[in-house]
């Protein structure tokens, strides 16, 4: 069995510049890796057929899987007679604005270009990866990136300064289509997404910190007040920077210590049950 790691990201900045005609929204976000990730298993079958089984009861076990589509994709796309069984042992929370699902499809993507000896490139990958969702393309390379367009379009830049980063999801649901639904883009507050470039560049924390920004954040937080009280909290136990991810409802905050980390950690204990310690990894 090929076994394959799929990071989850966090967005460092989230902006959205302006609704296309096509309807999508054309996006501007930074976005990087953090060191958890979901393990998705490879095996070749000889019967052709895709099967998928995930250890999380509400992740799909069928075609409605991002990783089943990525498997799909390559088989139909490049006449592969194979087929696999692909189990995914789910530990980045469902629809919490990591990527978790377009981190599955990724790892399957690249897994199965080696298991079935496809030789395509990563920017090929990434470019079928499009196919499947926004995030898939930046999911393949990983690293710490600029992403444009739907989402698609990358450039690559240079890891952040090293930090521990809490992430904090609420027991609640959202809504991506929701949340894009409620924006309104005459009334938002736009992030200084030039600025966080700068600040990963010159490897400056506290800037870096200062400038984390999400436009969905505010449409997120009148929905579900419940995440601004994380948000207090995490700052209130001294959190450097707090930023929601995606479009939620996921919270992270930014701190350089393990101490500060193990107090933001316990001072969730009662607000939050899913409560995670990890680091950026950012480098590709
Ligand atoms: P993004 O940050 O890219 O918007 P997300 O972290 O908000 O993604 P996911 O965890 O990817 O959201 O899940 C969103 C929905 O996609 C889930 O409700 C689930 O039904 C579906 N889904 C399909 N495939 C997967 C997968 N492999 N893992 C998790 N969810 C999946």
């Amino acid at each position: 069995m090929l076994c394959v790691k799929a990071p989850a990201k966090i967005n460092l900045t989230l902006d959205v510049l302006h609704k296309r005609p096509d309807g999508y929204h054309e996006v501007e976000m930074i976005m990087t890796t953090v060191d958890l990730a979901d393990r998705v298993g490879l095996e070749l079958r000889q019967d052709g057929e895709i099967f998928i089984h995930s250890s999380n009861n509400f992740v799909p076990d069928d075609q409605r899987n991002l990783a089943y589509q990525a498997a799909k994709l390559l088989k139909d796309r490049f006449n592969v007679n194979s087929g696999v069984s692909i189990s995914i042992d789910k530990q980045i929370p469902v629809a919490a604005g990591l990527a978790g699902g377009s981190s599955d499809a990724a790892a399957t993507l690249k897994g199965l270009n080696e298991l079935w000896s496809l030789g395509l490139s990563l920017d090929e990958l990434a470019e079928l990866g499009a196919e499947i969702g926004s995030d898939v393309s930046f999911c393949v390379y990983g690293g710490t990136a600029i992403a444009r367009g739907r989402g698609e379009k990358i450039e690559h830049i240079a890891a952040p300064p090293s930090s521990w980063v809490i992430l904090a999801k609420p027991t609640i649901g959202v809504s991506t289509a929701a949340v894009y639904g409620g924006l309104n883009l005459d009334d938002v507050k736009h992030p200084d997404t030039a600025r966080m470039v700068e600040a990963i560049k010159t490897n400056d924390y506290a800037k870096m910190c200062g400038t984390l920004g999400n436009v969905l954040e505010s449409v997120t937080l009148d929905m579900h007040p419940e995440v601004s009280s994380i948000k207090e909290q995490m700052k209130r136990f001294g959190a450097d920077g707090v930023l929601m991810s995606g479009s939620g409802p996921t919270v992270f905050a930014l701190v350089q210590t393990e101490a500060r980390t193990t107090r933001i950690v316990n001072g969730l204990k009662g607000f939050c049950d899913e409560v995670y310690a990890v680091r950026l990894l950012g480098d590709r």
